[in-house]
C-alpha cells in the first residue's frame, strides 16, 4: 500500500474534524507506511470566511511529537499552497518559517464574472457556465504551472470537477484536452510530480482528479512522477480510493517502487 501524500489535520483552517495524532495511529492501524500532512495555506481575501492562516511553528512542533510517538510510521511535513503564483510575498513567508518536506501547489480560485470564485462554489452557477469556469480554471492552474514557484507536486488538476454539475452535463477529459495538455506539458517540463487525489473515496466520476485519460495524457508527455493523495480532513478518510486510483495508475505506464518519497515513476 502507497502512503498518502496530501493530509490534512487540524492546523488546516477548513478541517475542524482533523487530528494528526488520531490520523497517525489510524495510519498504522490500517497499514499506511508514509502520510504526509499537507495543510492549507491560503491567501485569498473575501472567498472564504472562516479562512484563517497556518501557524507552521505549532504545526512542526506536533509533526515531530507525533514522530516520536509513531516510530515507524514515515510522516512528512508539508504544506498545499493556494494559488502561491498570485501572492508570492505570503507562500514565500510560510516557505522561509519552516522545513516542510511536500510542497502542494494547488488551484481552488480562479477569476469568474470579476471576482475570485472557489472551484467549490461551481454548483451555485447555472450547468451551462461549468465548462466555461474549468477552461478559466486551467488558465489558472497553468498559470501557477509557469510560475517559479518552488511546488513539487501539482494536486487535483481538475479540482472543479467535484462540484461539476453531473446530473447535467457529463464531465468528459477529452472536452477540455487541450487545456489539460498545456497543464500537463508546462508540469513535465519543470519535473513536477501529478497528484491523483482520490477526493477520500468519493465517487471516482466526481472525486478522482485527474481521471485515467489525463493519466495516460501525463504518461504521453513526459510526466516523471504520480502521488497519491486522499484529501482527507479527518482521520477515517485517510487512504481511501487509492485502490482504483493504484490500478489506473499503473494503466497509464507508471509502476510502484522503492523510492523514499513513496512517489510511482515510469
Ligand atoms: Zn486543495
Ligand atoms: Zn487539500
Amino acid at each position: 500500500m502507497q502512503g498518502d501524500g496530501h493530509v490534512h489535520s487540524q492546523f488546516s483552517w477548513d478541517a475542524p474534524r482533523g487530528d494528526m495524532e488520531a490520523t497517525c495511529r489510524r495510519a498504522v492501524s490500517i497499514g499506511l507506511p508514509a502520510l504526509a500532512f499537507t495543510e492549507h495555506a491560503d491567501f485569498v481575501v473575501g472567498v472564504h470566511e472562516d479562512l484563517t492562516p497556518l501557524d507552521p511553528a505549532c504545526y512542526l512542533e506536533e509533526v515531530d511529537r507525533c514522530r516520536r510517538l509513531f516510530p515507524d510510521l514515515r510522516i512528512l511535513s508539508g504544506v498545499e499552497l493556494g494559488e502561491p503564483h498570485r501572492y508570492p510575498v505570503e507562500a514565500a513567508a510560510v516557505l522561509a518559517s519552516g522545513g516542510f518536506d511536500r510542497i502542494l501547489g494547488s488551484v481552488h480560485c480562479t477569476p469568474w464574472n470579476d471576482r475570485l470564485m472557489d472551484g467549490s462554489q461551481l454548483d451555485r452557477l447555472p450547468p451551462g457556465e461549468a465548462p466555461g469556469f474549468l477552461r478559466a480554471y486551467f488558465t489558472e492552474a497553468l498559470a501557477l504551472v509557469q510560475s517559479v514557484q518552488p511546488f513539487q507536486v501539482l494536486a487535483h488538476l481538475d479540482y472543479p470537477k467535484r462540484y461539476w454539475p453531473h446530473a447535467e452535463l457529463p464531465y468528459r477529459e477529452e472536452d477540455f484536452e487541450e487545456e489539460l495538455r498545456a497543464v500537463l506539458r508546462a508540469a513535465a517540463q519543470r519535473g513536477t510530480v501529478l497528484e491523483v487525489n482520490t477526493t477520500r473515496g468519493l465517487d471516482p466520476r466526481r472525486g478522482l482528479c485527474p481521471g485515467p485519460t489525463a493519466l495516460r495524457w501525463w504518461a504521453d508527455l513526459g510526466g516523471p512522477a504520480v502521488s497519491f493523495g486522499s484529501d482527507a480532513h479527518d482521520p477515517e478518510k485517510i487512504g481511501l480510493g487509492f485502490d482504483l486510483a493504484a490500478d489506473l495508475v499503473e494503466a497509464a505506464g507508471f509502476r510502484p517502487n522503492d523510492d523514499p518519497a513513496g512517489l510511482w515513476l515510469r
